[in-house]
């Protein structure tokens, strides 16, 4: 259900967020705790708790994430930029509601 997690609550306007874009399939907002000068989490309005979750029938959902991963990273200025996709515990999953991260504006170096 769409209100078990944060971002759940903030899909239903129960928390407030930074939000830099939405549409009638996601919802973008700001990392509260940013890791890099922009950090951007990209949210499906669906309730998928990981990718694991993820079916066939999300094939169109997740490649329009990850257009909106881009276009929020290209309004922010960003010509070179990570995309990170958590999925379980043990990866640093903290939120069970599918994300995905946008985080640069400055060097990352990698592995991460
Ligand atoms: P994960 O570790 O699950 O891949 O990422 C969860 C992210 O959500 C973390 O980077 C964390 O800082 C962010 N986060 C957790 N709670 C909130 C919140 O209430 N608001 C916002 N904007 N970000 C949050």
């Amino acid at each position: 259900m769409t209100g078990e997690t944060v971002f759940g609550k903030i899909l239903l306007g129960e928390i407030p967020s930074d939000e830099v874009f939405s549409d009638d399939k996601c919802l973008a907002f700001r990392d509260i705790q940013p890791q890099a000068p922009i950090h951007i989490l990209v949210i499906p309005r669906k309730p998928l708790k990981s990718l694991l979750e993820a079916q066939q029938e999300d094939k169109e959902l997740l490649g329009h994430l990850l257009l909106v991963a881009k276009k929020v990273a290209r309004n922010e200025g960003l010509t070179s930029w990570r995309t990170v996709i958590n999925t379980g515990e043990s990866s640093g999953q903290t939120v069970f509601h599918l994300h995905l991260h946008v985080i640069g504006g400055h060097e990352l170096g990698w592995p991460p």
